[in-house]
């Protein structure tokens, strides 16, 4: 662990390497550019948390695809999300008619993507697709199809590779399980 020393500290173990990212990650890639061959897919980045993924995935893939970014903020602590979702930063174009991925960096409750999707399919959307770094099935309060899924993880808070606690942490190249101490010392 050569880079990162400091915040790596505060972590309680690596969940995944950052090989096994960039594996996977290619492999998606892969994967969506033989399913949407012959389309041109608009790639949506959820902001913050997908920044990572989505630079690298995007990067990966060979389709005349087109990026958007869209913030949105979940009511809610910074641990756990509400499912009340408030569009931050919207998207520049219209998407009627055009094939939709959404690429989220983790799909917990699924609260925030099962209402996202519902946004852009009153938008005409002529297909929504879900792109998914991390999925918890064991935290799901509502359904939700995850049509691509890098990995599957355990219900623990995780960091790193874009996903933050109280904004930090976004840098870390690979993927770790916060230590509680970090959330429980706070206050
Ligand atoms: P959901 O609405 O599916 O419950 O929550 C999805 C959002 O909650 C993610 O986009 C992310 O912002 C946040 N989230 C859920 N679990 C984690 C986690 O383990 N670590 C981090 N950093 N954020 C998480």
């Amino acid at each position: 662990m050569d880079t990162n020393a400091r915040i790596y500290g505060d972590l309680e173990r690596i969940l995944v390497t950052r090989e096994e990212i960039q594996e996977k990650v290619r492999e998606m890639a892969q994967r969506l550019t033989k399913d949407y061959e012959g389309r041109e897919p608009v790639m949506i980045c959820i902001l913050k948390g997908a920044f990572v993924f989505f630079s690298d995935l995007v990067r990966e893939m060979d389709l005349p695809l087109t990026t958007e970014f869209m913030a949105i903020s979940s009511y809610g602590s910074s641990t756990k999300s509400s499912g009340v979702v408030r569009i931050l930063k919207d998207l520049d174009r219209d998407i009627s008619g055009r094939d939709v991925l959404v690429v989220e960096d983790i799909v917990d409750s699924g609260l925030t993507l099962s209402y996202l999707k519902g946004v852009l399919e009153t938008r005409k959307a002529r297909s929504v697709a879900i792109v998914t770094l991390l999925d918890k099935p064991a935290r799901r309060r509502v359904p939700l199809e995850v049509q691509y899924s890098c990995f599957n993880i355990p219900d623990a808070f995780v960091v790193g590779y874009g996903l933050d606690y109280d904004e930090k942490y976004r840098n870390l190249p690979d993927i770790g399980v916060l230590h509680p101490k970090i959330y429980t010392k706070e206050g």
